[in-house]
């Protein structure tokens, strides 16, 4: 993918800056929305989530899903839940974990590897996709683009809350 198709790029020099760039996203969540991230092993999706979390109201501490598949989180402003599908290996298991029941039940979905079943994710969502910068081991280059309305208007929203 070119570089020109992302709507926002962002460039973070510690995962306490990555933290308040979700933090800003957190602010605009709606019910349904969704999430989609791509990205390597390491790149920070998790400290990105932890972000929203925190922002959102969550008092729980946000661990990775990667065991658990998905890990939902009620109590702050709206429910938020985090999908790790690392280690799912056929997109009929995502049936088996209710990911579109749970996706469209009211709450704000992350998705961590959506990669793996594009053709399987939902229709309106919002792409970020995060990346090391060689060299740098403290810098991240988050990149964003949208598909659907919904996803346009919270692109939007979030790029005028950074
Ligand atoms: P992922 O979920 O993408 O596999 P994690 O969020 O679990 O990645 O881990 C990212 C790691 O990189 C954390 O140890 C975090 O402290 C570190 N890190 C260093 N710089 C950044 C940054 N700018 N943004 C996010 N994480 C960073
Ligand atoms: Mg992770």
């Amino acid at each position: 993918m070119d570089l020109t198709d992302f709507s926002l790029v962002a460039r973070t020099e510690s995962a306490d800056q990555t933290k308040q760039v979700a933090a800003a996203l957190a602010d605009q969540l709606q019910p349904d929305d969704a999430i989609l991230f791509t990205g390597d092993l390491g790149a920070g999706k998790t400290q990105f989530v932890q972000g929203v979390a925190a922002q959102l109201g969550v008092a729980d501490a946000v661990t990775s899903p990667t065991f658990n598949i998905l890990i939902s989180y009620q109590g702050g402003r709206l429910p938020l839940h985090h999908f790790d599908l690392y280690r799912l290996e056929d997109p009929d298991e995502l049936d088996d974990i209710a990911f579109f029941e749970t996706v469209e039940g009211g709450g704000a979905s992350f998705v961590e590897w959506s990669e793996k079943f594009p053709d399987h994710m939902p229709e309106d969502a919002l792409h970020v996709d995060m990346g090391v910068v060689l060299e740098r081991p403290d810098s991240r280059v988050i990149r964003a683009f949208a598909e659907g309305t919904r996803a346009e208007q919270l692109l939007a929203a979030w790029t005028a809350a950074l």
